[in-house]
């Protein structure tokens, strides 16, 4: 079977379950990058019945947000259920700039609160499916394309939107009461760009523009490329760095160690690995 079948395989495999359990249709969630793009078109391709969701980040770059207006315009003309969910953190709106301050430590690589609050909460007690993949990953999996639901709380996976090696095509998160399958989990950067060109598949325009994610502006796993980012949306910049003076502002109020941060600016080139010295510093846990 190639890949494409495969993948349609899975997803019939989920609308199914989703039928089964959830008395609805399967979710495709969709974020406006190209992996999400295959994912719905794959969806369209199969003829299962699904809805599409989006979590509005609060930090995608405004290209992004109208990519993913023209395509939820696209899907409803066609009767496509779509529907786009903003942050709520302990019932109240949030965003990428009010969450910093709230969780007073920035979003790392190691700490990446922001995706479960931003982009994670959606789809609770429902089948949904991704467009993760382990090509994304740093470290691929070795592991197999199958496994039920995870016994051990430790095999348990919560992280949806994480492209973590120890993902797998079918999941179960107890905590969300969710079904998450990943049809293109094992799916090459390659079978992506294949599949777009093969189905004419309009993607994000800034990828045309040679942008080769197309993420939340400043993700702490763009690493340098967040650099380009910021020369490009000085406004995000900005932002950051107020939140990082709001959020050094709360942690003297809570009489937490602020070291010799002066102001959101120094934390800001912390954060974009630029201030050696204060590389090892400790910010405890996220609240
Ligand atoms: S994609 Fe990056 S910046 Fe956006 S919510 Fe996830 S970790 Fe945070």
């Amino acid at each position: 079977m190639d890949k494409d079948q495969a993948a349609i395989e899975r997803l019939k495999m989920g609308a199914q379950a989703s039928e089964t359990y959830y008395q609805a249709p399967l979710i495709i969630c969709y974020s406006g990058g190209k992996d999400s793009e295959v994912l719905l078109q794959l969806a369209i391709n199969s003829g299962i019945k699904f809805e599409v969701l989006h979590n509005h980040t609060t930090a995608d770059a405004p290209e992004t947000v109208y990519h993913i207006s023209r395509t939820f315009r696209r899907l409803e003309e066609r009767g496509i259920k779509c529907t786009r969910e903003y942050p709520i953190y302990k019932g109240a709106p949030v965003s990428m700039w009010l969450l910093i301050p709230i969780k007073k430590i920035p979003p790392t690589r190691l700490i990446r609160y922001c995706c479960e609050v931003l982009k994670e909460q959606g789809g609770k007690k429902r089948a949904i499916a991704t467009g993760v993949r382990w090509d994304e990953s740093h470290a691929r999996s070795k592991r197999g394309l199958y496994e039920d639901s995870a016994r051990k709380i430790g095999d348990r996976i919560i992280i949806n939107n994480d492209n973590d090696e120890k993902r797998r095509w079918y999941e179960r998160c107890e905590l969300q009461a969710k079904t998450i399958v990943n049809p293109i989990i094992d799916w090459t950067d390659a079978d992506v760009w294949d599949y777009i060109a093969d189905n004419k598949i309009e993607c994000n325009p800034l990828y045309c523009e040679g942008w080769k994610r197309v993420g939340c502006v400043g993700c702490p796993m763009a690493d340098k490329i967040r650099y380009a980012e910021f020369r490009r949306y000085q406004k995000f910049e900005q932002m950051y760095i107020h939140a990082f003076d709001r959020m050094l502002e709360v942690r003297a109020a809570d009489g937490k160690d602020n070291r010799t941060w002066r102001n959101g600016y120094d934390v800001f080139r912390w954060w974009m690995g630029e201030n050696h010295l204060q590389e090892e510093f400790d910010w405890g846990a996220a609240e």
